[in-house]
């Protein structure tokens, strides 16, 4: 049995995960407060550690425990100053893990874990060409070429959302303007709508929930909302294509998960959009990993690394 710990802004799930299925989950929360003099992470490693040795004497012990953060560094095993995390100093959190449970830990981004996930676990099975595109609040990805996943010589190779899409277009948390998670993420989605409905009025619900719902009414701005964000990314797709040549595309998250409001028009742009000697070589598909289960495989698949 394997150990995936998915650690996100507010919260941390840790699952155990026996022949590729999550057997037990627990969720504690991301809290970052250390007294004063003590390393940045040690109450947060304290509280990892006890919620997992109780999974553990309920379900059993584990050989090894893979963590998936963002800007986790998978050669240092640290979470690098993460802007959504409460940390702003480099928390070497695989070490501190490691020597509170005496298992092996590896550590690493978030969306290379869940790249990782979706090609042992998911849709990705077989494929050792592949692409695993992440949709939530922002958009994450991970690359596998030729059987292999790509790091980079700092581990954080791939990193898609942050291509540019619009010169000077909308402003994103990394700083710079027009990257593509400005317009392909849930944030980006919310801001399309409020565009187009040409509102000033805040949406009610979370996420895209609301833009869907519209959508199915047959509201113009929402439809156009989808059809715009599946241009986008369609763009988006077929450029990472041109540099990498993945025999499969999975999408992961709740936004590609409206039937056919996104993977309809997208799958007719991407094929229209991609370089010709493309064609037909490139599958586009859905996860087929439970949302909530998604995070913990990933993770626990960092330590076949
Ligand atoms: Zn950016």
């Amino acid at each position: 049995m394997i150990a995936g710990i998915d650690i996100g802004g507010t919260s941390t799930k840790i699952g155990l995960v026996r022949d590729g299925k999550v057997v037990a989950t627990k969720r504690i929360p991301t809290v970052g407060e250390d007294a004063p003099g003590i390393p940045p992470g040690t109450a947060f490693a304290e509280a990892l550690a006890s919620a997992l040795k109780g999974l553990c004497d309920e379900h059993g012990a584990v050989t090894a425990c893979g963590i998936g953060v963002p800007n986790g560094n998978p050669f240092t095993g640290s979470i690098d100053r993460a802007p959504n995390l409460p940390w702003k100093s480099d928390v070497p959190l695989a070490r501190m893990l490691q020597d509170r449970l005496g298992v092996h830990c590896s550590l690493g981004n978030d969306a290379n874990a869940a790249a990782l996930g979706e090609w042992k676990y998911g849709a990705g099975q077989g494929c050792n060409d592949l692409l695993v595109v992440t949709l939530g609040t922002g958009l994450g990805s991970g690359i596998i070429v030729d059987g292999k996943l790509l790091l980079g010589p700092y581990g954080n190779a791939g990193e898609l959302g942050h291509t540019t899409l619009v010169i000077d277009g909308r402003m994103c948390t990394c700083g710079r303007k027009g990257c593509l998670e400005t317009y392909v993420s849930i944030r980006g989605m919310r801001q399309t709508y409020l565009d187009l409905a040409d509102s000033s009025e805040p949406l009610k619900a979370e996420g895209v929930l609301p833009i869907a719902e519209q959508a199915r009414n047959g509201e113009d701005a929402a439809i156009q909302t989808f059809r715009d964000t599946a241009r986008w990314l369609s763009v988006g797709l077929v450029n990472a294509v041109a540099m990498t040549v993945p025999k499969r595309i999975v999408l992961f998250g709740g936004i590609a998960r409206n039937g056919d409001l996104l993977m309809g028009p997208l799958k007719r742009r991407f094929e229209e959009d991609l370089f010709y000697i493309y064609h037909d070589k490139v599958e586009l598909l859905l996860s087929a990993l439970p949302e909530d289960d998604a995070g913990i495989l990933g993770a626990a698949a960092l330590t076949e690394q």
